[in-house]
């Protein structure tokens, strides 16, 4: 199964453009798409889950033409918004079966299996008496994936998934949907470069509403092997190095900044090579450094 976005473009009333003729091909598996807030993501994942109507444009999952057969692609879609917004006051149970019941599941010994089977998959089938509204951030999410797995959908929607959990947390969500994502198609929208890095076999980086890069994070990552180097240097010192190389980033360790640069030969002047990581592929992508063709399957023009 292939999820096949072509030529989409969105503008809002208040004339931003939030999709810039956007193309891109996301096959079965963990798909991280990763972009600064407001590059569009959330734009994207509504307009797949049919939420929102673009301007122009095509999407297809395998045969079903998304914008004309919603229907027949809600039937096929679990989506994991960014809010789910307040959780009424009822068991969790009792949420999860209503949720079933608008997804169609209207046989009610089914519905009845389905709701446990991903409450004991989601580890809540202790805690199905609780109202969620009491749940914790790390319990609210799972159960926002038990009610996006309902009637086995072919695509899952996860929109910036990790915000707000603790690093535990974080890790029993992460392996919770990589459980999920080898059978079918699971798009994580994120900005948080280490969560691709962790899950996601593909991705795609996109910026003010178009794709800048699309491929797999470990290439990406072996292609700026040996050219990615780094310094510690003085504040003072900072913009001297911003203008003289291509700084990818700088982060402050101690409190002092400690940069990035990309160059294909060695820069001397006290740089030492380090290992590349996902955050040097996405900064210098976001910056159009190392932009060949060969590696990118749509260049922005
Ligand atoms: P992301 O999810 O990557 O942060 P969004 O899709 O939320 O990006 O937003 C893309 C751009 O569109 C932003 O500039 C945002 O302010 C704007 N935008 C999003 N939703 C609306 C809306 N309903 N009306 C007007 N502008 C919007």
């Amino acid at each position: 199964m292939t999820l096949r976005i072509d030529n989409l473009n969105k503008t809002y009333k208040n004339g931003v453009k939030a999709l810039d003729d956007f193309s891109l091909e996301i096959p079965t598996g963990m798909f991280g798409l990763l972009g600064p807030n407001g590059a569009g993501k959330s734009t994207l994942m509504r307009t797949i889950a049919t939420l929102q109507e673009p301007d122009s444009g095509s999407i297809f999952l395998g045969n079903v033409n998304v914008l004309e057969e919603k229907k027949d692609l809600r039937q096929q879609l679990g989506y994991l918004p960014q809010e789910f917004g307040v959780y009424p006051g009822v068991s969790a149970f009792a949420l999860l079966d209503h949720m079933a019941v608008l997804k169609g599941l209207s046989n009610k010994r089914q519905r009845r299996d389905q709701v446990n089977f991903l409450l004991q998959r989601v580890n809540l089938y202790g805690k199905r008496k609780k109202a969620v509204s009491s749940f914790s951030g790390g319990m609210k999410q799972r159960f926002g994936i038990a009610q996006a797995l309902l009637g086995n959908p072919q695509l899952i929607i996860v929109d910036e998934p990790t915000a707000g959990l603790d690093p535990s947390e974080r890790n029993r969500f992460y392996n919770l949907l990589s459980e999920i994502g080898e059978q079918v198609i699971v798009i994580l929208s994120t900005h948080i470069v280490e969560d691709v890095r962790e899950l996601c076999s593909n991705m795609a980086i996109m910026n003010e509403g178009k794709l800048i890069y699309q491929g797999q994070p470990s290439q990406s990552i072996e292609s700026l092997s040996g050219k990615i180097w780094q310094k510690s240097v003085n504040k003072s010192q900072l913009a001297a190095h911003q203008k003289a190389y291509s700084v990818i980033s700088s982060r402050l360790v101690a409190g002092k900044p400690i940069i990035h640069i990309y160059s294909e030969q060695d820069p001397g002047n006290g740089f030492e090579t380090v290992t590349a990581g996902l955050q040097d592929v996405y900064f210098c992508k976001m910056k159009g450094l190392q932009n060949h063709p060969s590696q990118n399957l749509f260049v922005s023009a």
